[in-house]
């Protein structure tokens, strides 16, 4: 992500910039459990991550945030404002969608993660981050375990949770769903999901999980591994 090399007195703060110290305060305060955050810990913290060269700097996009009434400052302690609290919690759980939806669906590395779901963070807009929510069945944690702040999506749906989309593993006996994508761990699995017709479109039926995990797909009846029928995922039909 492009930062300013350059930060002295006078650099200017970008909306990015802003985001992430949002992103960094909320951190501190959720990590701080209430306790007020002083604020060479955001300031270092910022540092750390690279958005922000020194104090100086960071002294700068305070006094634009609190200004802008994003933050609110008490002598050597910072928060988050109502309306700052806000913003944060809609990057927050952007940030922590996008690294579900890359951990859970492409099986990304936490290395990757932290690279893409940087950009995502950005890119996602509130109509398509309710769409993924709702996609990954609202999970209430990322893979690092944070908590994802809920939406209105997951309000909506409190009642009836099930996902749109799920793993094969979870159907129950008597389901019946439609694949639609399979995220294998290795290649060579997919190869040959494929030979036996395991292809996302095609309508399959759960015929037992026990003691056999068993389908039918078409006329074939399949036994499959159960971490195989983790990889599949599907949507139920009926
Ligand atoms: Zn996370
Ligand atoms: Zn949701």
């Amino acid at each position: 992500m492009p930062h300013e090399k350059e930060q002295d007195a006078g650099f200017i703060v970008t909306g990015e910039t802003r985001d992430e110290f949002l992103e960094s305060l909320w951190m501190l305060e959720e990590t701080g459990k209430g306790k007020k955050t002083d604020r060479l810990s955001v300031f270092a913290l910022a540092v750390k991550e690279g958005y922000i060269e020194n104090n100086a700097g960071a002294e700068v996009v305070v006094g634009d945030m609190a200004a802008r009434g994003d933050i609110l400052l008490d002598g050597d302690y910072v928060s988050l404002s109502e309306r700052g609290r806000d913003a944060a919690r809609n990057i927050i759980r952007r940030k922590r969608l996008a690294e579900t939806l890359l951990s859970e669906v492409f099986a990304l590395g936490p290395m990757e993660i932290k690279n893409s779901a940087c950009q995502f963070e950005h890119i996602l807009s509130p109509d398509v981050t309710d769409s993924v929510c709702s996609f990954l069945g609202h999970p209430p944690s990322c893979p690092h375990g944070k908590p994802i702040p809920r939406g209105s999506c997951c309000k909506k749906l409190a009642h009836h949770m099930r996902p749109l989309v799920m793993p094969m593993k979870d159907l129950e006996p008597g389901n019946r769903a439609r694949i639609t994508f399979i995220s294998p761990r290795d290649h060579g699995r997919m190869d040959r999901l494929s030979t036996l017709g395991i292809v996302p479109g095609t309508d399959i039926v759960l015929h037992q999980k026990r003691p056999a995990f068993v389908i039918r797909a078409g006329e074939t009846e399949l036994a499959l591994d159960l971490d195989i029928a983790a990889e599949i995922y599907v949507k139920i039909i009926s």
